[in-house]
């Protein structure tokens, strides 16, 4: 398959995550979160203005699921999802996120500032997976893709099954000695204290699903 290569800003970015060293990792999920409820608001604001859409509200949530077994932590949202060309331009460049258009070139190099003020965003999932896969199926689409990248030499875009609208994005969770003694980011109490350190304050439900232990 083609491998496609970032926006030049988007790999720098993407090349301070891959390799930060910073200790506030557990961050990335706070990213994940906000972005799916963002995706969440779109549909629902959709609902509002548009008489053939109605707002279920019990069938809008975000699901977090670890799986100790495969060394991934899923998360599943019901937004409105991303079209192929949503994938390519919302995660292969940076233009959408903002997150560094605010920062001068010295500010930049000195990743940690941008991780503690502003909202690094999706490419923060690259501190702690060493590979990252969106599925998405945009409303009122009838197909689904499939987005992969392992870092910074680029990504792909395949057609995929996906049943409902929406976003699932799979991180296989990079080995790491040093989260050890917090318990890492597959472990249930760990996300349920990220979660409810960082995203009390998300409106939909944030449901998690233990498939192995
Ligand atoms: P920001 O949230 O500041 O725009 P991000 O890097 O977090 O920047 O995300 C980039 C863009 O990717 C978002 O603006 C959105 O368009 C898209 N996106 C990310 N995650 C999702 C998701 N779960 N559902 C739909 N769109 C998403
Ligand atoms: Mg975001």
């Amino acid at each position: 398959m083609e491998k496609k290569q970032f926006q030049a800003e988007s790999k720098r970015l993407m090349e301070m995550m891959v390799n930060s060293i910073y200790s506030h990792k557990e961050i990335f999920l706070r990213e994940l979160i906000s972005n799916a409820s963002d995706a969440i608001d779109k549909i629902y604001y959709k609902a509002l203005a548009d008489d053939s859409l109605t707002f279920n509200k019990d069938s809008y949530y975000i699901k977090v699921v670890p799986d100790k077994e495969n060394r991934t932590l899923t998360l599943i949202d019901t937004g409105i999802g991303m079209t192929k060309e949503e994938l390519e331009s919302n995660l292969g460049t940076i233009a959408r996120s903002g997150s560094l258009a605010f920062k001068s070139e010295n500010e930049v190099k000195n990743g940690h500032d941008i991780i503690g003020q502003f909202g690094v965003g999706f490419y923060s999932a690259f501190m702690v997976a060493d590979q990252v896969t969106v599925i998405s199926r945009a409303l009122g689409s009838e197909e689904a893709y499939r987005w992969e990248s392992e870092g910074t030499d680029g990504y792909t875009i395949a057609p995929c099954e996906k049943e409902t609208v929406g976003t699932e994005i799979i991180l296989k969770i990079k080995d790491n000695t040093e989260e050890e003694q917090y318990g890492d980011y597959l472990e249930e109490y760990r996300l349920k204290s990220i979660i409810k350190k960082y995203s009390d304050f998300i409106r939909y439900p944030i449901k998690m699903e233990v498939t192995s232990s």
